[in-house]
């Protein structure tokens, strides 16, 4: 098992990528705390770890509230003792111009995307030195790492913030033994991509069009990633992007 006795927190576990996360890592032998605002789903997907003989609980968490990163963090040693993995996977999208974005969607964008990913990392690095190791997975985009003349800029800027936040948080813990990188997917079949482009609009068609390889992606496939910087086989891997995109980058 890869993550044999390891401890790991994942955000926005409820439902797409972190729900494909949290099962596979408790597959792996980790106990899981899933932390959402989305408490019926996060408790399904804990239920199920569960019955599958894992070890998971799922804690209600809004990643913008620095007061409630605290109680989760008091929780989770409380339950299991330490924290080893931080997966900081909760997000939400956007759809505006630069022209139509409000200020109050900008500030909803910037708190939940990049200010949730700042107190995940600032509340768990503290437990992660008294632990002597710790392995934190910023979820970012490939809108972290280039514009989009289709995306949402907000959108954009916030996972932008993720990118260059996790190199410089990785730097400045690298002598700590806490491993900080991004995970920079491409069009993934998750319900924010589904809800952001409901049916085959134009626009979705048009990502589609723009990925060689043709397909949106699977949660799966990107948990694949996430799990490889969790575990210890990625131990020299710090400040890295790891980008999973079906070759949209590459273009
Ligand atoms: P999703 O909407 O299916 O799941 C996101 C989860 O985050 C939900 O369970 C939601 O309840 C939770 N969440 C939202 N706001 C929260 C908050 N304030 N506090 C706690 N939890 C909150 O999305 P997904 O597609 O699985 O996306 C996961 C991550 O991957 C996000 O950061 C997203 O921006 C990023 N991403 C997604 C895609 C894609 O195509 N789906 C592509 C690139 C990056």
């Amino acid at each position: 098992m890869r993550l044999r006795d390891k401890v790991a927190i994942v955000t926005g576990g409820a439902r797409g990528m972190g729900s494909a996360e949290s099962i596979m890592f408790a597959n792996e032998g980790a106990k899981v705390v899933i932390a959402d605002i989305r408490r019926e789903m996060g408790e399904d997907v804990a239920h199920k770890i569960r019955k599958n003989g894992g070890t998971a609980e799922f804690i209600w968490l809004d990643v913008t509230s620095e007061e409630q990163w605290k109680s989760l963090l008091v929780r989770t040693i409380s339950l299991y003792g330490k924290l080893d993995i931080l997966v900081n996977n909760a997000g939400i999208t956007g759809h505006d111009s630069v022209i139509s974005t409000s200020e109050e969607q900008w500030d909803q964008i910037m708190d939940v995307n990049a200010k949730g990913v700042f107190f995940g990392c600032k509340h768990s690095i503290p437990y992660m030195i008294k632990n002597g190791k710790g392995s934190i997975i910023n979820i970012s985009s490939e809108m972290g790492l280039v514009g989009s003349a289709m995306g949402s800029p907000a959108y954009s800027a916030s996972k932008g913030a993720v990118t260059i936040f996790t190199k410089s948080a990785a730097l400045r813990h690298a002598k700590d033994n806490i491993r900080i990188n991004s995970v920079h997917p491409g069009p993934i079949d998750t319900p924010m991509l589904s809800e952001s482009s409901p049916g085959k609009s134009n626009k979705s068609e048009t990502v589609l069009g723009l990925t060689p390889m043709g397909r949106r992606g699977t949660p799966d496939e990107v948990a694949f990633g996430v799990l490889f910087l969790a575990s210890d086989e990625s131990s020299y891997v710090t400040g890295a992007s790891l980008v999973i995109d079906g070759g949209y980058l590459a273009q």
